[in-house]
């Protein structure tokens, strides 16, 4: 049991439920490694997953820049990889998303729609959304024409034209797979240059089923029952003009999913979760990881490596309360107390190291 796992941490939850050690909210690279070293550290782990698992790697194709995979590796079964892995080590999962969460006392309670679970810990790791353009007839178009997922709709526009909208690499690389399947793809883009990295521009630039529109606003989506164009405006000349496709892709970045804790937890003007404490919040106890708290590098390399992070905090942190009761100043202090002492000992281990060379 928990509470039986976790050197003296005592609980305030009623008599009987369960107590995690650690509840993880999310199922991507962060949330799954997270579990991954908290099953393994033999803390009693518990993955609310969210109804829709494995988070954004499951509606990317490939993907060549995780480290181990000489030859990339398809999102969704290198996610399957990280759950079977946090499993292995004993991580419960819950594949249902999290309502409501209570951060105010000791243990942590978190709703789904039908059951509540508590957790003396909680990382959060509830990722980032593809973002909308928000224009009049976006929404009533999806999944008549408007995408926000190449791989999952790409097939169903064979030899059709499409537009993908956006000059990051998610546009570049939704751009390069949707050529497989359309018979022309139109890229538009608001500025006169990408943000890409330049080798994804270079296999946009040079892909001569690609025409690029730099320039060009989409002003909407035209169409009864399916798309059929859309008008775009040139931000130079300020001239409209309609472009005849059959698809549109909206590809133009994200919003990290911190809707559930406004007003609990401190966030940016985006609403990126900030961390007070290496990675835990003002909250002692609560902790980040991954592209909910990462407006900046979003990979999945480096949300796992928050993962990480995340789980070893936490871990530290369980393991500074000790007697503890209740959720108390000196929660903080104590884990702020065991981190200088874990600073300390890697400061005098790499001093010993450099003096031995
Ligand atoms: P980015 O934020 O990098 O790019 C978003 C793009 O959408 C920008 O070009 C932006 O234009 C445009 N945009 C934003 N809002 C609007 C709007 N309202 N109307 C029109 N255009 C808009 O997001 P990405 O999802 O592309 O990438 C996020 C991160 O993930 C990056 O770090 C990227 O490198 C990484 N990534 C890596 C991949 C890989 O390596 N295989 C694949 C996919 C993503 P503007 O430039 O004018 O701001």
């Amino acid at each position: 049991m928990a509470d039986e796992r976790t050197t003296g941490v005592a609980s305030n939850a009623p008599e009987g439920a369960t107590v995690y050690d650690v509840v993880i909210i999310g199922s991507g690279p962060a949330g799954y490694t997270a579990a991954i070293y908290a099953a393994r550290a033999n803390l009693r782990t518990l993955v609310l997953q969210g109804e829709q698992l494995g988070g954004q790697l499951m509606i990317t194709s490939e993907v060549e820049n995780y480290p181990g995979f000489e030859d990339g590796v398809l999102g969704p079964e290198l996610m399957d990889k990280f759950e079977k892995q946090a499993r292995r080590f004993g991580a419960e999962m819950v594949p249902q998303d999290v309502t409501k969460v209570d951060f105010s006392a000791q243990p942590f309670t978190l709703w789904t729609y039908n059951k509540q679970y508590q957790g003396h810990s909680v990382i959060i790791a509830t990722g980032a959304s593809a973002k909308w353009l928000g224009l009049p007839n976006e929404q009533r178009l999806q999944g008549r024409g408007v995408s926000g997922c190449a791989t999952c709709d790409g097939f169903f526009f064979r030899e059709k034209a499409i537009a993908v909208v956006g000059g990051g690499d998610t546009a570049m690389e939704e751009a390069l797979f949707l050529t497989r399947y359309a018979s022309q793809v139109h890229l538009l883009h608001r500025r006169d240059s990408f943000r890409a990295s330049k080798i994804m521009q270079q296999r946009v630039q040079s892909n001569p089923k690609i025409t690029i529109h730099y320039n060009s606003e989409v002003m909407d989506v035209l169409g009864e029952n399916a798309v059929e164009g859309l008008t775009l405006r040139d931000t130079q000349t300020g001239a409209t003009s309609t472009l005849p496709v059959q698809g549109f892709f909206v590809a133009i970045g994200h919003q990290p999913n911190t809707e559930l804790f406004k007003g609990i937890l401190e966030m940016d003007a985006v609403g990126y979760l900030k961390p007070a404490t290496h990675t835990m919040t003002s909250i002692p106890g609560v902790f980040l990881a991954g592209d909910v708290a990462d407006a900046r590098y979003r990979q999945a390399v480096t949300a796992a490596g928050e993962g990480c992070r995340a789980a070893i905090d936490a871990e530290r942190w369980l393991e500074s309360r000790g007697e503890v009761n209740e959720q108390t100043a000196e929660d903080a202090a104590a884990w702020g107390a065991l981190n200088e002492t874990h600073d300390a000992a890697s400061d005098a281990e790499r001093d010993a190291t450099s003096a031995a060379r």
